[in-house]
This record gives C-alpha cells, sequence and structure tokens, in this order.
C-alpha cells in the first residue's frame, strides 16, 4: 500500500477555498500591510452585526479568546471555574493560564451533549467565579437557565463558541448571551482561515480590556501609529501578543460571504444523516431533528450502543470502508494534565460519551452518495 492508497477515501473534514478566496489573500500580500490593520478591523465590524452585539474583538485564536474573557471576568488565583470535560483541552487550560482551577461539571446526556444546568449548580462553591459553556457542535446549550443561574449567584457566564459561528436561541446568536463569547477560526472550523478567534461582547469595559491584552497592553497600535493618528503608546497592564493578521483577516471576510449559504448545507447534510441512521440498531443520534435548525452543525457526532466495541468499529470504518471518524471528545477530566489536579464532580454521562461517540464526515464537498457510503459503512459495522 502507498500513501495516496491509505487516504481514506471520505474524510472527516475537508477545506475547499474558493479563487475569490485566494484572491483575496494575494491582495493582502501585495498591499505589504500584513498584521493586524483595515482588514481586521473591517472582519469585526462584519461579524459583530452577523451576531448583534456591539463588540468583536479579533485574536489569534479561541484559546487566545477564552483566555482575555476569563480575565475580563476577573478570574485569578484562588477561584474556580465550572467547565464541561467534554470538550477541547483549551476550555480548562485558559482557566489555568488565569492561575485559576477547573472545576468540571457533567452534560445533560446522551440526546444532549453540553453541560447540565443542574449540574453546574452542583459544583458551585464561594470560589466559584466563573462558569464557561461549550456550545456543542454547534448545537445551542441551555444558555438561558445558564444565564438565569449565573446571574442569580452572581458569576460570569463565558460561551466557548468555538463549535457555533452561526446557531441561535429564540433568533439570537449563540456567544451574545454571556459576558464574552469566544469562538475560533482553526482550520477545520465551520468559518476555518488557518488560525484566528474572535471575542465578541456587548459590554465596553470587557472589550476595551480585550483590545487592549491583545496586544500587550499598549494604548495605541502599530495601525495608528503607522497612520499619525498616535504617536507613541503606554503599557497600561500585562498584555500578550494575541493579535490577528491582515492576511487571515482577508481570508475570513471572504468566505465569511458563504457562511448562510454553507450553515444551509451542514442542516442538510445532517438532515439527511438523522433521516439515514435513526432506524439504525445499536446508534443513538444526539439533538433532535428541531435542533438542526438552530445549529451551526459543524460536526456530526453519534453514539454507539455496544462502548466496548468503539474502537474497532472505528478501526473498521476506516480499513474496510474507507471513512475517516474522529472521537469528540476524549474527556478533559481525564487527561494526565488534569487527571490529579483538578476536582470534578462524578460525571457519568461524560464518561459515557467519551467512550461511545464517533464523529463521522461532515463538509462542503461532501454529496450525496459519499453520504450514503458513510451511512452503508455504519449499518454494515456498528
Ligand atoms: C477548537 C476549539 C477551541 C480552541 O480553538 P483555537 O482557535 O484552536 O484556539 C476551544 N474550544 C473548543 C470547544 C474547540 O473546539
Amino acid at each position: 500500500m502507498d500513501a495516496t492508497e491509505r487516504t481514506p477515501e471520505i474524510p472527516l473534514f475537508d477545506l475547499r477555498l474558493s479563487e475569490d478566496d485566494i484572491e483575496a489573500v494575494l491582495a493582502v500580500l501585495r498591499s505589504g500591510w500584513l498584521t493586524m490593520g483595515p482588514l481586521t478591523a473591517e472582519f469585526e465590524r462584519t461579524f459583530a452585526e452577523h451576531l448583534g452585539v456591539k463588540h468583536a474583538v479579533a485574536v489569534s485564536s479561541c484559546t487566545a479568546a477564552l483566555h482575555l474573557a476569563y480575565l475580563a471576568a476577573g478570574v485569578g488565583p484562588g477561584d474556580e471555574v465550572i467547565v464541561p470535560a467534554l470538550t477541547f483541552a483549551a476550555t480548562a487550560a485558559a482557566v489555568v493560564y488565569c492561575g485559576a482551577d477547573p472545576v468540571f461539571a457533567d452534560i445533560v446526556g446522551p440526546h444532549e451533549l453540553a453541560l447540565d444546568p443542574a449540574a453546574v449548580e452542583r459544583a458551585i462553591t464561594p470560589r466559584t467565579k466563573a462558569v464557561c459553556v461549550v456550545h456543542f457542535a454547534g448545537y445551542p446549550a441551555q444558555v438561558e437557565a445558564l444565564r438565569a443561574l449565573c446571574d442569580d449567584r452572581g458569576l460570569a457566564l463565558i460561551e466557548d463558541v468555538a463549535h457555533a459561528p452561526h446557531a441561535h436561541v429564540g433568533g439570537r446568536a449563540v456567544g451574545s448571551f454571556g459576558l464574552a463569547g469566544a469562538f475560533s477560526f482553526f482550520s477545520n472550523k465551520v468559518l476555518a482561515c488557518g488560525e484566528g478567534g474572535l471575542l465578541a461582547t456587548d459590554d465596553d469595559a470587557v472589550a476595551a480590556l480585550a483590545r487592549s491584552r491583545r496586544s500587550h497592553g499598549m494604548t495605541s497600535g502599530t495601525w495608528s501609529r503607522h497612520t499619525g493618528e498616535t504617536t507613541t503608546y503606554d503599557a497600561e497592564g500585562l498584555g500578550f501578543n494575541y493579535r490577528l493578521d491582515e492576511p487571515r483577516a482577508a481570508l475570513l471576510l471572504s468566505r465569511f460571504k458563504r457562511l448562510d449559504e454553507e450553515t444551509a448545507r451542514r442542516r442538510a447534510l445532517t438532515r439527511a444523516y438523522r433521516a439515514a441512521l435513526a432506524d439504525v440498531d445499536g446508534l443513538v443520534v444526539p439533538y433532535s431533528d428541531e435542533d438542526v435548525e438552530r445549529s451551526s452543525c459543524y460536526v456530526m457526532p453519534v453514539l454507539v450502543r455496544d462502548v466496548e466495541r468503539r474502537d474497532a468499529i472505528r478501526l473498521e470504518l476506516r480499513e474496510r470502508h474507507g471513512v475517516q471518524t474522529s472521537i469528540f471528545y476524549p474527556a478533559v477530566h481525564e487527561f494526565t494534565a488534569y487527571r490529579e489536579r483538578y476536582r470534578a464532580e462524578s460525571l457519568p454521562h461524560t464518561e459515557h460519551a467519551a467512550r461511545a461517540e464517533i464523529t463521522i464526515p461532515l463538509h462542503m464537498a461532501m454529496d450525496a452518495a459519499a453520504q450514503e457510503r458513510v451511512v452503508a459503512a455504519l449499518e454494515d459495522t456498528v
């Protein structure tokens, strides 16, 4: 077998850029201004309008946005932040960056893979400063209940919206319910530019802090000095280099134009999967048909009933059917770096999902034939 034969025929994810996307980046390269500047500002205005929020602050990653969001919530040494364990490690890691402790709370169950507000409530202690909810796979979590709980207990709600740039609850965009929302533009996300992120907020002070701290706590940026708007700067606090750059902002602006259309396509693919997989014994398909219409449908998670066979099923899907899959997610509280140091309540639903979940291919380049092959492979294997 050579390398090409081993390449899965149906990849989990497949990013295709248009010629317009590539031209937009080339135009920036030709302009000679590469770091944060007018295109980054234009992308921020575009995305703020899309979400219906007052401020959007572009940064280098969602991890950076989470770090700044936690800092803006006042999270520091001695504090606790309640997070799910069925997430990417960054949700918890950014808490540790602040010198605070992540506390893991359970998800609702196999049909809803996001934080359970009741489990969050049980995890609150006098040290709790904030709660971070992840809108898993692009499906809105119970953000209104969590917002009410946080308001009631004097806690900040942060939203990890890495999966959900186009999801809503009652017509309101997720990422706009908490003190701040952290988006990702990493290369396999819904709106991808390679590496990038954004902090969304309606709070002027949070936005000002994020703008300052993403660029070394400086009172003015390189662009404003370049244009003569300012001549010098002060550093008003400990900052970081969390800037986005212009080629990526140009790519995001170009790709953003297709976000509506691509979300509609993701929802259509998800509906087709749901219809085809509903009767497959041995599989649980999380969420409901109604949920699909308000979701970004970032990925397609399924749970196998026979947890013991999950890894063998994945291997067979790949080896016999050429279908690439992934796991969303190995549970963070079970990772070496977290297991012994941080408190986790009993997390039976998280641990079950982490052992039962398989993420199947879902992307723009996928057609009905490819989808039918994935379904047939699952019917044959599960
Ligand atoms: C991808 C992801 C992140 C991190 O995003 P980056 O932009 O790569 O830093 C954080 N949280 C979740 C849930 C993610 O999926």
